[in-house]
């Protein structure tokens, strides 16, 4: 089959290259997707409510790029997120902004964003066929060919290749486009899973080390020899610790964190937390999570340290930790209390209830017992704890559940105001395929939407 613009991937980027490409261009475009409905990676964002940008303006946009965030540019003032959010409206979607300028539909349903933009790309002339997994890309004369699973191909003028990266492959995206890209000369950044949960030492049971893996090769970190580096990859179905159990489910809020490799902190962070079976997460765990897993990666240590009571005077903290236990000692209620119940009164003053078994676990020797009655509570180690309470990391959740794909095609090797590869003519490339990362918070979609957009416009202008 014939087509002028073939488009490999019907996700966030795939998508916007083919409302790109079709709209007023009178190109015949056609988007493969692979799985049985597209978008079905936008489904799952933002916990189903999808958090599809964030409205800072450039400044404030590009210092939550992970990568070299110049690369996008262009990309962004050509469909900045006020315009993604004008897309939606005008086509019915109404859309609201939350706390840190993060905006999802108003129905807070991700499905509709995807129906909307399903709806955009049929209205703009595309064709949009799906259960259609490419297979293989090669080159024929001028054109590109497209072969599926089903040996049914496409000759196109252009492609684009939207695969997305390898995060949460049961959406379809298994990092297909990196061996095509490959294949046409571009060089790939070593991949790692980012935002995604760090593991700490003692919170899964021990479990058998992974000898093999179901990714490609080459598109996971290999060690010196060219073998799958997995020692460091810890699935979350890996079963909890009596730690771990006593920890999961649990959620601080406004605690500092600190990052330290090799015994130098790297990173330090304010906000809220979450122990869950993974390990740590929530805005704090995925804003370590990219430096902590390339520091593993890299054969570092990597610890991170949570402050219970950031922006305290330790010797203040220290002061009113004594006198709250000299108030509790002398409180009648707790009269017939025991020395460890009193401990557990203090410390539900000092952080929320449902973490206290787990600090408790992991801090056994903080209460002593002196004398006949007296419990002797050490003051120092209990302050040291509240305010460095240390996690060594001893790995990671790997792409199976982590949020966005680190690395991916070299940006030096793709032209930042077209998304052309500068190694073929013809061919371009969008969305988390390229070494684009973010954090959490709508930049990684409003960056599969950027550059799909300018990847599908470009193509559409250069025929
Ligand atoms: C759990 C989770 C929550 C997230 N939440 C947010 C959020 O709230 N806000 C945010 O900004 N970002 C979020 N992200 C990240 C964001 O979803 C991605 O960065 C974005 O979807 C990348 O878009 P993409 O088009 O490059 O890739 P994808 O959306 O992954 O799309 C790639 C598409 O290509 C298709 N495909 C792959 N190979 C082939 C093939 N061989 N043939 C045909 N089709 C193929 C796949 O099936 C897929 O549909 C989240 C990610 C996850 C996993």
């Amino acid at each position: 089959m014939d087509t002028d613009i073939l488009i490999i991937g019907g996700g966030a980027s795939g998508l916007m290259a083919g409302f790109g490409a079709s709209r007023g261009s009178g190109a015949r475009v056609t988007i493969l997707e692979k799985m049985p409905r597209p978008g079905r990676k936008i489904m799952i964002t933002g916990k189903g409510r999808c958090n599809f940008t964030n409205l800072k303006d450039w400044n404030d946009f590009q210092s939550h790029i992970r990568t070299k965030s110049n690369f996008l540019r262009p990309a962004f003032y050509n469909f900045p997120p006020s315009e993604m959010i004008a897309f939606l409206q005008a086509r019915g979607l109404p859309t609201v902004v939350e706390r840190g300028e993060r905006a999802f539909p108003e129905s807070h349903r991700a499905s509709d964003v995807v129906d909307t933009l399903k709806k955009a790309v049929i209205d703009a002339g595309a064709e949009l066929l799906t259960d259609c997994e490419v297979k293989s890309v090669s080159i024929d004369g001028e054109k590109f060919v497209a072969t599926c699973g089903d040996a049914r191909s496409w000759r196109a003028e252009r492609l684009v290749i939207a695969t997305g990266g390898l995060s949460y492959p049961v959406t379809g995206s298994t990092g297909d486009g990196y061996a095509w890209a490959q294949a046409f000369g571009h060089t790939l950044k070593p991949t790692f899973p980012s935002l995604t949960a760090l593991v700490p030492a003692g919170y899964k049971l021990p479990a058998p080390r992974r000898t093999d893996t179901s990714l490609p090769k080459g598109f996971d970190h290999r060690d010196s020899a060219g073998e799958p580096e997995l020692k460091w990859h810890i699935d979350r179905t890996e079963a909890l610790s009596a730690l771990g159990k006593a920890l999961c489910g649990c959620s601080l809020k406004n605690v500092g964190v600190s990052l330290a490799v090799n015994g130098s902190t790297v990173q330090e962070e304010f906000g809220d937390l979450d122990f869950t079976d993974g390990g740590i997460e929530g805005p704090l765990g995925f804003e370590l999570s990219r430096a902590c897993v390339k520091a593993l990666i890299n054969g570092g240590k990597a610890e991170i340290s949570v402050d219970l009571k950031p922006g305290v005077d330790h010797g203040e903290l220290a002061a009113r930790v004594s006198k709250l236990w000299d108030e509790i000692r002398k409180d009648q209620r707790s009269a017939k209390l025991g020395g460890k119940e009193r401990f557990r009164v203090l410390l539900g003053k000092l952080m929320p209830w449902e973490i206290i078994p787990g600090f408790t676990a992991f801090f056994p020797g903080l209460l002593e017992r002196r004398g006949k009655n007296e419990a002797y509570l050490d003051i120092k180690s209990l302050v040291d704890a509240l305010t460095s309470w240390p996690f060594p990391i001893a790995g990671y959740v790997g792409y199976e559940r982590c949020v966005v794909t680190a690395g991916g095609v070299d940006t030096d090797e793709i032209f930042p105001k077209t998304m052309e590869s500068r190694l073929k003519k013809g061919l371009y490339l969008c969305g988390e395929v390229l070494d684009v990362d973010s954090d959490t918070g709508g930049y990684n979609l409003q960056t599969a939407f950027s550059t799909g957009l300018l990847a599908g416009q470009s193509a559409a202008k250069s025929l």
